[in-house]
């Protein structure tokens, strides 16, 4: 599968779409998810082109993965988010229903988010 420029991420990064942006730096974006599942529910994800994790873990270069999960945990500590506790997924391919197609973590805090894995 190769990247698609036309995914809605890429039209964000471009500036075409507009986004509630949390914050930014030389190698992510974080902004506010359109349909929060937590009263926390952030999107960061990388500048490059990257359709998932995977994608993203296996190909990027090394600057840039450490580059963005630095901004993750910067992300994580504006917000305040250590003292209460937070969640970082991502969903990968088809069974974890990964809807677009430009790699992602969601931030998820605010509340009790449950237990997802015993
Ligand atoms: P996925 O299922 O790919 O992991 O999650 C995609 C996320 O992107 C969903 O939580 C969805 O609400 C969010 N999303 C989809 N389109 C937009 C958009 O145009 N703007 C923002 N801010 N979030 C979006």
């Amino acid at each position: 599968m190769s990247y698609d420029t036309e995914n809605i991420f890429a039209k964000i990064l471009r500036g075409e779409i507009p986004c509630d942006k949390v914050y930014e730096d030389d190698y992510a974006l974080a902004f506010n998810d359109i349909s929060p599942q937590a009263p926390v529910h952030v999107l960061v994800i990388p500048k490059g082109e990257y359709i998932s994790f995977d994608d993203f873990s296996s190909t990027a270069p090394a600057e840039e993965i450490s580059g963005f999960y630095q901004a993750v945990q910067t992300v994580a500590t504006q917000m305040k988010l250590q003292e209460d506790g937070y969640r970082v997924l991502s969903n990968i391919g088809a069974n974890a229903h990964q809807e677009v197609l430009h790699y992602h973590l969601h931030i998820l805090a605010g509340c009790d988010l449950g237990r997802m894995v015993k």
